[in-house]
């Protein structure tokens, strides 16, 4: 077997090192023995056929312009069709929404593979440390870090990915969304590199294969230490509202 990892447009959505998830895809396949290769499918030419697809994080215009080049080449959705998965990260996440929005433009379409929809919001930013719970498989906490100023709304039709426990995604207390084998996340990190179980997730959908357990001690001793800093700075800050309360009070008495 050799799977083919397609990175869809790195030239347009490369910006938050989300190119990495293919690397982890590849290499996490190979360290088990299943030949692998790394397509990195740049927008000036159609997409390549794959096994699985992953698209990154990009600026709004260059979103907009990868949007259109998906839209008019159906080769994604044939292989969403085929079963193929797929990892959409915050850019890619949106464009492969129903519509998503880039600053000062009326709503532009997207490629239709998952019921959202992405607004800009109309508060600051969403950056920092992202920590979310799984709501939609077998999964440990997902960490990554989250750079956007889309706010998505999902349809009836798709599943949250997660429950945020600290950070924005989806900007309703959720992140994601997931359809059959296409997942949409608002984490880079990457965050297959963050997140190893989600990588031999999408590898065991591409492949049919159980996966056999890799030792995953890097990967855990990052985990652990990201997961830890997120928890410590959430509790200083609540520590400090409760000490500014507590000095409110001694003023007042
Ligand atoms: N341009 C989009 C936004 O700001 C996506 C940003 C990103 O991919 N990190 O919402």
């Amino acid at each position: 077997m050799s799977l083919r990892v397609v990175v869809v447009h790195p030239d347009l959505l490369g910006t938050y090192g989300d190119g990495g998830n293919g690397v982890v895809l590849v290499q996490r396949a190979r360290w088990r023995g299943i030949g692998a290769e790394l397509v990195e499918a740049t927008s000036e030419s159609p997409l390549p056929t794959g096994d699985l697809y992953c698209l990154g994080g990009g600026e709004d215009a260059a979103q907009a312009a990868s949007a259109d080049r998906l839209r008019a080449d159906d080769a994604l959705a044939r292989a969403v069709e085929r079963g193929s998965p797929v990892l959409a990260v915050c850019a890619g996440y949106q464009i492969l929404g129903r519509t998503f929005a880039v600053a000062h433009s009326r709503p532009l379409a997207g490629v239709g593979l998952l019921d959202v929809s992405t607004s800009k919001g109309a508060g600051r930013r969403a950056v920092g440390e992202i920590l979310a719970e799984p709501l939609c498989a077998q999964l440990p906490v997902l960490t990554g870090f989250e750079n956007h100023g889309g706010v998505t709304v999902r349809g009836s039709s798709v599943a949250p990915l997660a429950r945020v426990e600290a950070g924005v995604g989806n900007g309703d207390g959720t992140d994601g969304a997931v359809s059959g084998r296409v997942v949409g996340t608002y984490l880079h990190g990457p965050v297959l590199a963050r997140n190893p179980a989600l990588a031999d997730l999408m590898l065991s959908w591409a492949t049919g294969l159980t996966l056999e357990p890799l030792d995953d001690a890097e990967e855990t001793a990052l985990r652990d230490e990201r997961i830890a800093a997120v928890r410590a700075r959430r509790a200083r800050r609540g520590l400090s509202r409760l000490e500014r309360y507590g000095r409110y009070g001694r003023g007042r008495s």
